[in-house]
């Protein structure tokens, strides 16, 4: 479970990004958060993996508060997403997802026997492997950079506007095709979009957030529809 306690930050010019914002990530969820653009969506979720540090109030994964945890350490629990993959252009789709864990550690040929059947999972086929990110359409590239966030097992994933440069059509595949993911999986996720639909259609839960950093209203998929 991921926790905001009044976590805050304020850029150095003095830009108030969140302003004590409380929240609560249930463990094996998809919580959204939503929100016109500079409402602080991506500054809440770069504070969970300490890419930004918050500059009031604290946030706990799993009970521990995470400025007490090094960066490094923490992101090894936590899978990163972001809207254009941000794949390594110079690696192949199969080395671009067994990039991590063969940092962390992992054989090499476990780790590229692992990374094709998490491109299975992804949706891709495995013709695939050895080409490289440019290679591929949008929409393939970003079930890689999911392929690559799950190819340590993190129990947690932050994705930001993970579907968002897509086509339409492709980005309802996507969205099916994480959701049907996540059923298997049952990660806690945090999930940011400006799309209110995709926030209805994916979130277990949304935080809707307005401009300035502070949290409108916390609600099921269903109140949403409802109002
Ligand atoms: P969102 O993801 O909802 O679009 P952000 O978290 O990116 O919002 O930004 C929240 C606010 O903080 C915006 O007003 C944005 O301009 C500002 N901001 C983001 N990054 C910085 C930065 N490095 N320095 C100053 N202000 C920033
Ligand atoms: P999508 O509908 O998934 O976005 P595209 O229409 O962009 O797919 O691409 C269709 C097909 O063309 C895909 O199989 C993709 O791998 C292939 N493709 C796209 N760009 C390139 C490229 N630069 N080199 C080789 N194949 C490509």
């Amino acid at each position: 479970m991921i926790r905001f306690e009044a976590a805050s930050k304020t850029y150095p010019d003095g830009t108030i990004a969140v302003d004590a914002l409380d929240l609560v990530a249930p463990s094996g969820q998809i919580t959204v958060l939503v929100g016109p653009s500079g409402c602080g969506k991506t500054t809440s979720l770069r504070m969970i993996n300490r890419m930004i540090d918050a500059t009031g109030g604290r946030i706990l994964l799993d009970d521990q508060d995470i400025g007490k945890v090094e960066p490094a350490e923490l992101r090894r629990g936590i899978g990163y997403v972001i809207q254009h993959a941000g794949l390594f252009p110079h690696r192949t789709i199969i080395d671009n997802i067994a990039s991590v864990p063969i940092m962390l550690g992992r054989k090499k040929k476990q780790a590229r026997a692992d990374a094709m059947e998490l491109l299975e999972r992804v949706g891709l086929d495995q013709k695939f492997a050895h080409r490289y990110p440019v290679q591929l359409s949008g929409g393939q590239q970003q079930r890689v950079g999911v392929a690559r966030a799950l190819a340590a097992d993190p129990p947690v994933m932050l994705m930001d506007e993970p579907f968002s440069a897509v086509d339409p059509v492709v980005r309802e595949q996507l969205q099916d095709e994480f959701l049907r993911l996540q059923g298997e999986l049952g990660k806690t996720i945090v999930f940011v979009t400006h799309d209110i639909d995709e926030a209805i259609k994916l979130g277990d839960q949304v935080a809707v957030l307005r401009v300035g950093g502070r949290l409108a209203q916390m609600a099921t998929p269903a109140e949403l529809l409802s109002n």
